[in-house]
């Protein structure tokens, strides 16, 4: 419910509210995102541009993506490498493979390594626990992010002991129809909101996310979207404009905007000072500078592609995604030159997240000195 105060407020001063607060109502959320202007959106972003100073600097994180396979047993709406798409070429990379990506990754300066994949059935508990405990072996002072969608709790655990820090699992959305729209019926929102608080049970760091502009997206769902992630407090939030696939049941359908996805990114970091919050690739894709703007929005992490070359361009989730023909070092390059270009620097850091209390500390380390000067 809103508080008597926060019923009375204005959007400038809801934004205000959460900046200082973290915290609004379900209803206040949806007040926002109706009926604020472009000059709210900008006083939203600033206000974010300034948390995430506070809290991470001008630093941005990075992770070296291996996107290990392109099967998967399930057929989302939404998704180009759904099982039922027969153009696409599907592949695999052996554990050989993904250790080499590692080992570039390594060298090119990324200390955290994300296996993402389709949930592929030949990849067993028992083959993902051998690669990730050889990964662990090989590189004990990076981070080791998993995303291979929905498995049981018990296969979770057995990723955690294993090595594993991190698990990204979409929420999607936090409303049940609405996610029943973008799923085929054999998938199940209370299933995904079941596995992501086994995750966060076991002591991972959680990533959740959703697309934004999503069909049947509204204001309410995308209110409901937030107030989850406040209540939830994940670790991480990966968010993306939608992007149609032509070979799927969305291919017509609009795809969201880069103002949306900004305002929502800034939106985020005022919900949670210490959020990793990526600048995602979908981003870079609907505009040049999307990454950039995205930096200057709240985001403090990028996530570029350490996968072979000639896979990149089989793992399409959408259309005409962006690095599907660069080395490795050719995407690091060019986000570094970017980032310099917008007064950030891209860390040579496993990049978790900060404790709020040491965030907190550090701000107040910080005043401190100001204070002193
Ligand atoms: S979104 Fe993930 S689970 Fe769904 S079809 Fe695509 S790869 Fe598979």
């Amino acid at each position: 419910m809103p508080t008597h105060k926060e019923t009375e407020k204005g959007v400038s001063e809801l934004l205000q509210l959460l900046f200082e607060k973290h915290h609004l109502s379900l209803s206040s959320y949806e007040k926002i995102l109706r009926e604020r202007t472009k000059e709210e959106e900008e006083l939203a972003r600033s206000l974010a541009r300034e948390c995430t100073e506070k809290h991470y600097g001008r630093g941005v994180y990075t992770r070296g993506l291996i996107e290990f396979t392109n099967f998967c047993k399930n057929n989302c709406h939404y998704c180009g490498i759904q099982r039922d798409n027969g153009e696409v070429e599907r592949y695999r990379l052996s554990k050989e493979e993904i250790l080499s990506c590692c080992e570039e990754g390594y060298r090119l300066g990324f200390r955290t390594f994300v296996m993402q994949g389709g949930e592929d059935p030949y990849f067993t508990d028992e083959r993902i626990v051998d690669i990730v405990s050889a990964i662990r072996k090989a590189y004990p002072d990076c981070a080791i992010t998993l995303s291979i969608g929905e498995k049981s709790g018990e296969s979770y655990e057995k990723y955690f002991k294993a090595g594993v820090n991190r698990y990204l699992l979409r929420h999607e959305t936090a409303d049940e129809a609405h996610y029943q729209y973008l799923h085929p019926k054999e998938l199940s929102w209370k299933k995904r909101m079941r596995c992501l608080k086994e995750l966060k049970e076991i002591g991972f760091q959680v990533g959740c996310g959703f697309m934004v502009g999503s069909p049947g997206q509204t204001v309410k769902t995308l209110a409901k979207d937030l107030y989850f992630i406040q209540e939830f407090q994940p670790d991480m939030c990966g968010i993306g404009p939608f992007i149609p696939q032509h070979a799927t049941k969305f291919a017509k359908e609009k795809a969201g905007s880069l103002g949306e996805t900004l305002f929502l990114l800034a939106l985020l970091r005022l919900i949670k000072p210490n959020l990793l919050l990526p600048a995602t690739t979908a981003l870079g894709t609907i505009d040049e500078h999307g990454r950039e703007l995205g930096i200057l929005s709240g985001a403090n992490v990028l996530m570029p592609n350490l996968s072979p070359k000639e896979v990149r361009k089989k793992y399409l989730l959408y259309d005409n995604k962006i690095c599907t023909g660069d080395e490795s070092a050719q995407c690091k390059a060019d986000l570094e030159k970017k980032m310099k270009a917008i007064g950030a620097e891209l860390l040579v850091d496993r990049g978790d997240a900060r404790k709020e209390k040491e965030s907190e500390s550090k701000r107040n380390r910080r005043t401190c000195c100001q204070r002193e000067k």
